[in-house]
């Protein structure tokens, strides 16, 4: 059940007869605390969950017993980019009190042209179990394989929370988020630490920084007012709340 309050707007100018409604703060889904929370992780590429919910993941394992379904779609085909996709998978995940990783080898950028295998692989991941929570890659990515397995989730699993992150990149894709994590500063430093150490294929990826990470925080953090100044933003599509 869900928790929050709402406060009324002082204005006076609203015209007759129009209900004036007021931000909603401090709501927060309730997701099991005591018992155990188990979340699904969904990502195309070798660091597309880090990038876009890493400090989420943080905090949720720092706070609750979690089982972790961790799946990445492809590493480019290259044992390198698989390893590092596998390690960085195993550190960040820890603290969980289980994690499956799978990291599979769909073709890189060519996922819309390889959708009903790829489908197939979701039914499987669908049959293990029912997540309490599921991350995902945001519906208007405007990269194909990210913006497929968007698609998919939402195709495969009808009555889940689903919680769609953002991935920086030149295509210039980041909307309006209306989901947000605070993270305080030392959870912010893991994941851009974790990031930078975990893949070290990406250094030469003019965007793949510790200022692009940071930045991207910072401005959701200033975006729901985060104590820390720093947060991950996410889309949540359809929330059911009570
Ligand atoms: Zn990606």
């Amino acid at each position: 059940m869900p928790r929050g309050s709402h406060r009324g707007t002082s204005g006076t100018t609203a015209p007759p007869g129009a209900e004036r409604v007021g931000p909603v703060t401090g709501l927060t889904l309730d997701l099991p605390k005591r018992g155990t929370l188990r979340i699904l992780c969904l990502g195309a590429h070798s660091d597309d969950i880090e990038i876009g919910c890493g400090g989420t993941i943080l905090r949720l394992l720092a706070s609750r017993r979690v089982l972790c379904r961790w799946v990445v779609f492809s590493s480019s085909e290259s044992a390198v980019r698989q390893r590092e996709a596998h390690r960085s998978a195993v550190r960040l995940l820890a603290r969980a009190a289980s994690a499956e990783i799978t990291i599979r080898n769909f073709r890189d950028g060519f996922f819309p042209f390889i959708g009903a295998e790829i489908k197939e692989f979701f039914e499987v991941v669908a049959r293990e179990g029912t997540p309490d929570l599921i991350f995902t890659h945001h519906r208007y990515d405007r990269h194909q394989d990210h913006r497929l397995i968007s698609d998919l989730t939402w195709n495969t699993f009808r009555r889940h929370l689903i919680l769609e992150y953002e991935v920086p990149k030149y295509d210039g894709d980041l909307g309006i988020p209306n989901c947000f994590v605070s993270l305080d500063r030392t959870v912010s430093r893991q994941k851009v630490r974790h990031l930078l150490s975990s893949f070290g294929s990406q250094r030469d990826k003019r965007w793949f920084t510790g200022e692009t990470f940071f930045g991207l925080m910072r401005l959701r953090g200033i975006e729901c007012a985060s104590p820390s100044g720093y947060a991950e933003a996410f889309y949540g599509r359809k929330l059911i709340l009570a």
